[in-house]
């Protein structure tokens, strides 16, 4: 078993060990050219602890080094009409509810900028988006009024604000998700500024044995109370959490906490 360390969501040593997985690809959406390619994908172990604290699960033993999101990497579901009307459906929710309207608007690990573009056209906004996936990537879409910075969002961006603020299906790839958390609150622009944070939700992977969506590259599977968690210990106030996507998805909306009044 895997040095099991401390929860990455609430640091606490209060763990139990869930799942061992002796060897998972580590990528699964990176496509091989060939047979070959794909039956020697390098693998590595899944060791799932689960946080009595928080709730949080995530693999005790992953390795961030192994990772490598080229331009190989293709993990895009917009190409099915199904998940177009969701996308589709919380874009309007989004600009209806916050207002979203002639801003700027960055999001984190935007793949080819899809969802930003919907973002975009429905509110007459500007995008930023960053996906380290599209440095290379075959076929980059483009659209108007849409950047794709093709790079890790980071320290090295902090000059990049935005009005709004969208990181989907990012936090479960990311080792340390507390550190990534207060990197995304940098991005806001004013006190104005609403996050939109979704993630695939590990209870409901557990609750019906969806075993295929325990990979590699998620290191981390949130529940609903660990990401609101997660949120609220890093400088957000969540304004609405709940779950998606016939409860495949959890997500948070939220904005910059203000500092609590004294006396
Ligand atoms: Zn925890």
């Amino acid at each position: 078993m895997a040095d099991l360390k401390r929860c990455v969501v609430c640091d606490s040593a209060d763990l139990i060990a869930l799942a061992s997985i002796k060897e998972v690809p580590i990528h699964c959406n990176v496509l091989s050219d060939t047979k070959e390619a794909a039956l020697g994908a390098a693998k590595a172990p899944l060791e799932l602890v689960f946080c009595k604290n928080c709730g949080h699960i995530y693999n005790a033993d992953f390795d961030p080094g192994l990772m490598a999101y080229h331009g190989h990497y293709e993990n895009a579901l917009h190409y099915s009409p199904h998940f177009q009307r969701y996308a589709d459906s919380v874009a309007d929710r989004l600009i209806t509810r916050y207002n979203v309207h002639k801003g700027t608007i960055i999001e984190i690990g935007s793949g080819g900028g899809e969802f930003l573009d919907l973002m975009c056209r429905k509110g007459q906004n500007t995008g930023i988006g960053f996906d380290p996936s599209q440095a290379d990537a075959p076929e980059t879409a483009q659209f108007d009024n849409v950047s794709i910075v093709p790079d890790f969002f980071s320290g090295k961006y902090a000059d990049t604000k935005g009005d709004f603020v969208v990181s989907r299906h990012v936090l479960e790839h990311i080792e340390y998700p507390r550190d990534f958390a207060k990197l995304i609150l940098g991005a806001a622009k004013s006190d104005l500024t609403r996050f939109y944070i979704e993630v695939p939700n590990g209870a409901y992977t557990l609750a019906t044995d969806m075993i295929w969506d325990l990979i590699y590259e998620h290191c981390s599977y949130f529940t609903q109370e660990s990401l609101i968690r997660l949120l609220e210990s890093t400088g957000y106030a969540v304004i609405e959490a709940g779950n998606s996507y016939d409860g495949q998805f959890l997500y948070a909306e939220a904005e910059v906490a203000r500092p609590k009044a004294v006396g």
